[in-house]
């Protein structure tokens, strides 16, 4: 007998099976293979699964079995390759198969669309229509002249149908007279454009090249370490390069694509066409052009955001992961998979080289490097002759502040732009302040559903929660005491662009926030613009530490670098050292060269010391040797069971029971602790608890997390409460 092994889009860790649906004969089962789409009844509704292996026994017995009611393809849409590796981050990631399968899908094919065929859409004749004396419809000019342009070819895009001045309606009229029809031109092949020359290459680039060349063929995953501006970039291009003279095809995974539309280009210029891009802002149909072009191999390049690492490719032949230290790569919620482990296990997979690059790697890289599982390569100074910035601090204590600027930061600014450079100031919060408070009762605005306080936007007019999203009226009056002499307390970045506007009242100011840059081009075109090299002051959160290249900064100040200092999280100190080092980044070139200013109250703070006296890499190989000490990550496993509960008690008496039930059975040197109420407790009207594994190895932490999903899934979860796992969780909160 055979049984269809589904992986249906539920939320349950397993996969079903069914029966071949009725009517199917012994033939076509033979012929069905794994990766097609199939859709099965499941409970009350209908879904679209993928089916994973046709076998031959069920652990269900066969009069349980259903039957499936439809195969939807007949050649696979994954791959055995993009099939294998989906279900293998669905058990590392203790997530549902279906779900995660869906994810390499775009999501038209997901609820069981059929892929267009690719191409251009065109119109041909019918039989009928090629058979029209051609003077037959002379009483229409225009269906004449339409009929004359088909008649000429044996079909014609719409797109030229369009220049010629013929309307939808009027091929609409010959197609419900059955003269014409629509068709597809085949696409045109994308023969992998020859690549523009690439720069010539520095001793360092050469050697990182040859490197990963000497390993070529093989699995390996290089580390590259660059700083910014050492020509990282230059070098993923020529390995691409090559890897298309190979007949390969290269992915290339990004943290985000809205910011970076300079990357794209750069891209576009070195190899021309044949390069889809993925991300999750595509309009339907170009996300499916660009999947099925992945797919097929008409794409020779593929970049995309996070979960581009799903996409089925027919020949890959190197994977790139830039800026693989942002934390954009590991999605927060849902299926809590990081991109870039998953895109190292697929190198190993397809047997081909995978580069991490970074100037600020995360400490679970550099260890991997520096342990000799991965290659590492350095870049340690900037590609031409480009200088470094300076960097210093200024204490601002006791100092008048004006804006959040202190005096000396002032000077500092006014003498860059006279001197014709451009500011950059980085203040990472929105918004116009984050607290509103009542001047006579002390009343402050909080959020309703979470344990926050609202942040005050002034030019909306709204106080928003930035946990939630919740939004409410900004009051003009207390609601308690309804006195009208409301504060607010605390610097945002629209505070400070107002306050730049007086201080700077002669220069212009553009402020580059999640607020300020909605819309594709917003980005872009302050990019244009700041290129022509006019002077002006940025300010701006942390979008303005990706990506972007800003050759005329001649002054990078952090405004409360202090915000930074105070991090409950044991990885606070690493991503203030990344953060920092990647802003500082943005500054200088060959002529100019940048400074750095952070303005704090802690001068003397080790971890402010740290930023000023050693690089990134001393300041990461230091916080490694801590991490050592403190048994913490990447020096052991970790994982996270959470739950969420309307109810304030229900979720720490669940994970309590989940701990008493584990924890006899958990391998040595696995330790739990919690349940702890998460560090923001309420969100959303939810109550969140948290249970933490730290173990000493990947395969203890795997086994616990059977162990820990098996006792959820086992235990009754009352009043609404749900619960999900996060292995090597990036965010404690
Ligand atoms: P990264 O990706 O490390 O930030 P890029 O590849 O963007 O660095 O290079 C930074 C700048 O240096 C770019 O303007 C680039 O054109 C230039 N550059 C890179 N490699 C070279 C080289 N070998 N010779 C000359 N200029 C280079
Ligand atoms: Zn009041
Ligand atoms: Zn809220």
């Amino acid at each position: 007998m055979s049984i269809l092994r589904v992986a249906v889009p539920a939320p349950l860790r397993q996969l079903f099976d069914y029966l071949p649906p009725e009517g199917t004969d012994t033939r076509q089962i033979a012929g069905l293979r794994p990766g097609v789409r199939v859709r099965v009844p499941f409970g009350r509704r209908e879904l679209t699964g993928i089916l994973t292996a046709v076998v031959e026994e069920s652990d269900s017995p066969p009069g349980a079995l259903r039957a499936a009611l439809e195969v939807l393809d007949r050649e696979p849409l994954l791959n055995a390759a993009a099939l294998s590796l989906g279900l293998w981050a669905a058990r590392y990631y203790h997530h549902p198969p279906g779900e995660v399968l869906a994810l390499a899908l775009p999501p038209g094919l997901r609820e069981g669309g059929q892929p267009q065929p690719p191409g251009t859409p065109a119109w041909r004749l019918t039989t009928r229509g090629k058979g029209l004396p051609a003077d037959a419809l002379s009483r229409s000019p225009r269906q004449a002249q339409a009929l004359g342009l088909l008649q000429a070819e044996e079909a014609v895009s719409a797109a030229r149908l369009k220049a010629e001045g013929i309307s939808p309606a009027i091929l609409r009229n010959l197609a419900d007279k059955q003269l014409a029809e629509r068709c597809t031109l085949p696409p045109v092949e994308a023969a992998p454009a020859p690549a523009a020359k690439g720069l010539a290459l520095n001793p360092d680039q050469q050697q990182a090249f040859d490197h990963v060349l000497s390993e070529w063929g093989n699995f390996a995953c290089h580390l590259l370490e660059g700083v910014t501006g050492s020509g990282k970039t230059e070098v993923y291009l020529q390995l691409i390069a090559h890897c298309l003279a190979q007949g390969r095809q290269a992915l290339v995974l990004i943290p985000e694509i809205g910011l970076t539309p300079q990357t794209l280009q750069r891209f576009e210029q070195r190899f021309g066409s044949g390069i889809a891009v993925l991300h999750s802002g595509l309009a339907a149909g170009e996300r499916l052009a660009a999947w099925d072009a992945a797919r097929t191999g008409r794409a020779r390049i593929v970049i995309g955001t996070r979960s581009a690492v799903f996409t089925p490719l027919r020949e890959p032949g190197l994977i790139i992961v830039d800026e693989e230290h942002d934390s954009a790569f590991k999605q927060q919620d849902g299926f809590r998979y990081s991109a870039r482990d998953i895109a190292v296990k697929r190198a190993q997979d397809a047997r081909c080289c995978v580069v991490l690059g970074s100037a600020t790697p995360s400490l679970e890289t550099l260890h991997n490097a520096l342990e000799g599982r991965y290659h590492h390569q350095q870049l340690p100074a900037r590609a031409g002759a480009g200088t470094a910035p300076s960097i210093a601090t200024i204490d601002v204590r006791c100092q008048p502040l004006d804006g959040g600027l202190s005096p000396p930061l002032v000077a500092a600014m006014t003498d860059c732009l006279s001197s014709g450079g451009q500011v950059l100031l980085f203040l990472n919060r929105r918004g116009y302040a984050p607290t509103l408070q009542c001047h006579d009762c002390g009343w402050m605005a909080q959020c309703g559903a979470c344990d926050a306080r609202l942040t005050v936007h002034r030019r909306q007019r709204r106080l928003r929660c930035h946990h939630c999203g919740a939004t409410a009226p900004l009051a003009r009056s207390c609601p308690e005491c309804s006195s009208t002499r409301l504060l607010t307390n605390g610097l945002g970045t629209e505070q400070a662009e107002d306050s730049l506007h007086r201080q700077f009242a002669s220069w212009p100011i553009h402020r580059v926030d999640s607020d300020s840059m909605q819309g594709r081009d917003a980005m872009q075109q302050l990019v244009t613009r700041l290129h022509t090299g006019e002077p002006c002051i940025l300010i701006g959160t942390q979008m303005l530490t990706k990506g972007h290249h800003f050759p005329e900064v001649g002054l990078v100040a952090v405004i409360d670098a202090d915000a930074l200092l105070f991090s409950p999280d044991f990885r606070g100190e690493e991503r203030m050292a990344q953060l920092l080092t990647q802003v500082a980044g943005r500054a200088g070139r060959a002529d100019r060269p940048g400074r750095v200013l952070l303005q704090t109250h802690y001068p003397d703070h080790p971890a402010m010391r740290a930023i000023l006296e050693q690089s990134y890499g001393e300041q990461a190989r230091r916080l490694l040797r801590q991490r050592q000490e403190q048994g913490l990550p990447p020096w052991s496993q970790m994982l996270m069971l959470r739950s969420d509960c309307a109810d304030p008690r229900a979720g720490e008496q669940f994970l309590a029971r989940l701990r008493r039930e584990v924890e006899p059975r958990l391998p040595p040197g696995c330790k739990l602790i919690g349940p702890l109420p998460a560090p923001l407790q309420r969100r959303a009207g939810k109550f969140r608890h948290q249970l933490l594994l730290n173990a000493p190895d990947r395969r203890s932490a795997q086994y616990a997390a059977s162990q820990m999903v098996a006792a959820a899934e086992s235990l009754p979860g009352r009043g609404g409460l749900s619960w999900s796992i996060d292995i090597d969780p990036l965010d404690l909160n």
